[in-house]
Parts: structure tokens; sequence; C-alpha cells
């Protein structure tokens, strides 16, 4: 599943779509590469587009195509002046940015080079030292930490989670300069019991360098696209946390952490 290829301007990856000014993925105006394929499968992804590694067809709808660095530089270079001005830059998002490690990597470089703002969005659910071969090109990174418990994790994504919480630690010791931030879906009925979210709490108190946890409420956004793409969606009928809700989960999430937005 992993793209170990040459490394280069014309290297090409899978890309999902490219979506430009958004507020959403980072500081400033950003243009958001989003890759193709992720090793995860949770249940409430809001874009199950993103999932599979390869080209997907929805009626008139093509999902993904590939591109090379220098394609996606072309899209990105178009809004430098906006980035510059709003301390914006280009992000990239998935799918699994880390499983793409070659393209990744080279796109973050060529921006560093250019002087472009890097964020990554990520589960982290990768090799460490492929991790490690992207945090230089990297100014932020934000983190999905979606569960604590391995079995509910297995459950719920598809994959266990001591290869991300792994990540986690080794990257909070890291001497790379970049911002840590993690990001907390809260998902009703899977990872918003006191017990989780103490876990989670006390996992993010041991990130020292974690420079806030933002705590995000599921979303039902990504629903009519399991019925596009003819995959049932799990959590049909499921409704969004309500602010009081995310305002009693942040309170559990405050006993051990300062800094939760
Ligand atoms: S890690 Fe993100 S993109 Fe991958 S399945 Fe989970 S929510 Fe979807």
């Amino acid at each position: 599943m992993i793209n170990r290829d040459y490394e280069g301007k014309d290297k090409e990856g899978m890309v999902l779509r490219i979506e430009r000014s958004s507020i959403h993925d980072g500081d400033g105006f950003r243009t958001v590469v989003f890759l193709k394929g992720c090793p995860l499968n949770c249940q409430w992804c809001s874009t199950p587009e993103s999932q599979k590694f390869g080209i997907e067809q929805a009626g008139d709808i093509i999902y993904g195509q590939k591109m090379t660095v220098e394609e996606v530089m072309k899209v990105v270079r178009k809004d430098a002046a906006f980035y510059f001005h709003s301390g914006g830059g280009m992000t990239l998002s998935g799918g699994e940015v880390l499983a793409q490690p070659v393209f990744s990597r080279t796109l973050l470089k060529e921006a560093c080079t250019e002087g472009i703002n890097t964020a990554v969005e990520t589960s982290f659910f990768a090799e460490e030292k492929i991790v490690d071969s992207l945090l230089p090109y990297i100014m932020t990174a934000y983190v999905d930490l979606k569960l604590m418990s391995p079995d509910l994790h297995q459950k719920y994504c598809g994959v266990e989670n001591g290869r991300i919480l792994n990540n986690m630690v080794k990257t909070n010791q890291s001497k790379e300069k970049f911002r840590l931030i993690i990001r907390v879906p809260l998902i009703p009925g899977v990872n918003d019991s006191e017990m989780e979210l103490c876990k989670i709490g006390k996992f993010c108190a041991g990130l020292k360098r974690m420079e806030y946890l933002q705590l995000l409420p599921y979303h039902r956004l990504g629903s009519d696209t399991y019925r596009k793409l003819g995959r049932p969606y799990a959590f049909d009928g499921l409704m969004p946390p309500t602010e009081e809700h995310m305002a009693a989960s942040r309170k559990i999430l405050e006993r051990y952490v300062s800094h939760v937005i």
C-alpha cells in the first residue's frame, strides 16, 4: 500500500482533490491537497471517497487522479501572495498523507524550498521512520487521536492504535521544530464516555510539546457520498453532539490539559 518510488518533481501521487482558499485546515488561507488512500477505515469518516487507494467512479463523478509534484505545486503557487499576507500555506490532508510518503515528502520539501508554510493532517498510522522522514519539512502537524482503547480503535477504525500512540510519543521527543496539535473528533457512543475522555486527557497531558487539543464535533457531511459510492454508512441516524455535550466533554479533558479549544 505504500509507494516507495524515487523522489523528484515528476514523482506521481494519487490526489483526491485540491481545495484553494481554505480557512479550516491550518492558519491563514491555505491550499489543501487531499491525497487518496487511507489504511484506516473509520466508521464515521466524512470523506469515504478518500479511503480507497485507486481511482473510483460513482455515476458521473470520478474520485482520484494521478498528479506529479510539479502539477500540484503549480496549483499551490497560485495563491502564494495570499499565504504571505495571511500566514497560510499548503496543507496535505487525506486519506492518509503518510501512506504516500515519498510523494508527500517531495511536496513538503518543495514547498519549504519555495518559502511556503506547510501543514499536514494525519492519523499518524505509519512506520516511525516514515514519520521521521517527513518531520523536517512539516511546520504544523494536526494529528487525530480518536480512541485510546486498542480494541475499540480496532473495532471502529479497522486497525489497532499502538503505532499511532508510539508515533505521538516519539514525535513529542523530536528535536525538529514543528507545532504539534492533537485533534479529537467527538463521536457520540464511541469515544465520549468519561472513561475514554479521561484516558485521552491523561495521554495528551504527557505530550509536552502539544500546543493545544482541538475537540471537534462529529458531523454527517459525508453520508451522501456513502450512498453515491454504494457503501453502507454505519452511523446512519447518529446525530452530532449538542453544544452542551461538547462543553461537558471539554470539561473532562480540561482536568488534564489546560489548552482545549
Ligand atoms: S483516518 Fe481520516 S481519512 Fe482515514 S478513514 Fe479515518 S477519518 Fe477517514
